[in-house]
């Protein structure tokens, strides 16, 4: 099955950034040329006349299933926050789960994303629901201390059965997930860091979200997280840290050695007013690669990481007083083919290249908030001026989830019709 996307501004995302007027055409799930007219024929052809074709975005760090929760815990102090987290959580049924996942997908699909890497338990009810939808899941179910967990079982050993098992499912990448050193002892880390290199898992953690996290870990052992965390080896390619707002130049110094990336999560810690700000200037010329991630619905509350680049851009200028550092090329940069190294996949996804698989958006051309549209503009309006309203086409490995606005995957009425049944039950209370 050959699909051809016709006579859009195709924004590659290729080692040199090349954007052009032309075609991008795939065969079965992977993309098999992208280049000025395809001469080949064609079993189906997508009119993208003057619209933008580009790569689908990669959120780096969300809990999807959260997203059945949205707007229940806003305006609240950080510790009330957490406290009304945990509550809700802890009454969360597999259906709510579900749920939620299914609606936190739609949202991604809707608004370009199509891999996103997730924190979370029950990551077995995600797979599912995420298989279901047709987006890419890197799903890192989240290891703590046994004795601090809701979890039936042994974190680290769930882990590593649900990554056993989801070794082989499509458009699933099993991981592992770290909640965070305030609820993980050295064992527990050393654990998860050790079933992420025996099997080649990647891994999604929290990293110096507070001030108050630093604050504690530093009474607790004598080191800030960063340094702890590095000194114990747990650092890697294949490991995300999500956050990393308060971090010392010493800790980005050891993250750019180790090879780990980030995931900046800029919304989620303006919403939380937790202060600290994701040093991306220092994590780019310290050599860690950056990519961005959404956090989860309560926190945000969007999945839309076209709204995620806009606001880390100006939360990095208007914070540094310098509005040369976080680029509109960067930000795009940050989404697409940093995401895509972050989980471990910049050979397989993040660009529009021949042999890569065919993850691709199509933004509406003739919406005014992206015009004038001209290949000199075009960087800034994606980054800038889009919105993930915008997109009409989604497809994920060859698969079209979303044509026209409509998503094809899931019976999406019965799941926002459900999503209120869920709120209702959890949230008021
Ligand atoms: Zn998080």
């Amino acid at each position: 099955m050959i699909t051809v996307f016709r006579g859009g501004w195709v924004v590659t995302q290729n080692p040199g950034r090349d954007v052009f007027r032309g075609d991008v055409a795939v065969e079965d799930e992977k993309i098999i040329y992208s280049g000025p007219k395809y001469e080949g024929s064609a079993d189906r052809d997508i009119n993208a006349e003057g619209d933008v074709v580009m790569p689908g975005m990669v959120n780096t760090h969300t809990h999807v299933a959260m997203s059945v929760m949205k707007g229940s815990l806003d305006d609240l102090l950080f510790p009330d926050f957490l406290n009304a987290s945990f509550k809700i959580d802890a009454d969360r049924t597999d259906r709510d789960i579900d749920i939620g996942t299914k609606l936190g997908c739609m949202e991604m699909i809707r608004s370009g994303t199509t891999t996103f890497m997730d924190l979370y338990y029950s990551e077995d009810i995600i797979a599912k629901a995420a298989q279901q939808a047709g987006i890419r899941g890197v799903l890192c179910w989240c290891v703590l201390d046994e004795d601090k967990t809701t979890q039936s079982g042994n974190p680290l050993k769930n882990c590593a059965r649900f990554c056993n098992l989801h070794k082989n499912t499509r458009k699933i990448v099993p991981g592992v997930g770290l909640q965070g050193v305030y609820v993980c002892n050295e064992d527990t880390c050393l654990g998860a860091k050790e079933l992420s290199d025996r099997e080649k898992l990647p891994m999604n953690f929290h990293l110096s979200e507070t001030r108050g996290e630093v604050n504690e870990h530093r009474k607790s052992t004598g080191k800030r997280p960063g340094e702890w965390l590095a000194g114990l080896g747990v650092f890697g390619p294949r490991g995300v840290a999500a956050h990393s707002a308060w971090l010392t130049i010493n800790e980005v110094r050891l993250m750019g050695q180790s090879g780990v990336s980030v995931s900046t999560c800029p919304a989620s810690n303006m919403k939380l007013a937790t202060g600290g700000v994701a040093p991306v200037p220092e994590f780019r010329s310290g050599g860690v690669n950056v990519s961005i991630g959404t956090d989860g619905n309560t926190t945000n509350n969007s999945l839309d990481m076209f709204s995620e680049m806009k606001i880390l851009g100006l939360l990095q200028k208007a914070s540094r007083w310098d509005a040369t550092v976080a680029k509109a090329q960067e930000l795009i940069d940050f989404a697409t083919i940093n995401g895509a190294k972050a989980v471990g996949m910049s050979d397989k996804i993040g660009s529009l290249e021949p042999g890569k698989y065919a993850d691709i958006i199509v933004l509406d051309g003739k919406a005014p908030n992206m015009r004038p549209l001209l290949p000199e503009n075009i960087i800034g309006n994606i980054a800038y001026s889009a919105s993930g309203l915008n997109v009409k086409h989604t497809m994920c490995q060859g698969d079209l989830v979303m044509e026209n606005a409509v998503i094809g995957t899931l019976d999406t009425d019965a799941v926002l019709a459900e999503s209120e049944q869920v709120w209702r039950k959890l949230c008021l209370r």
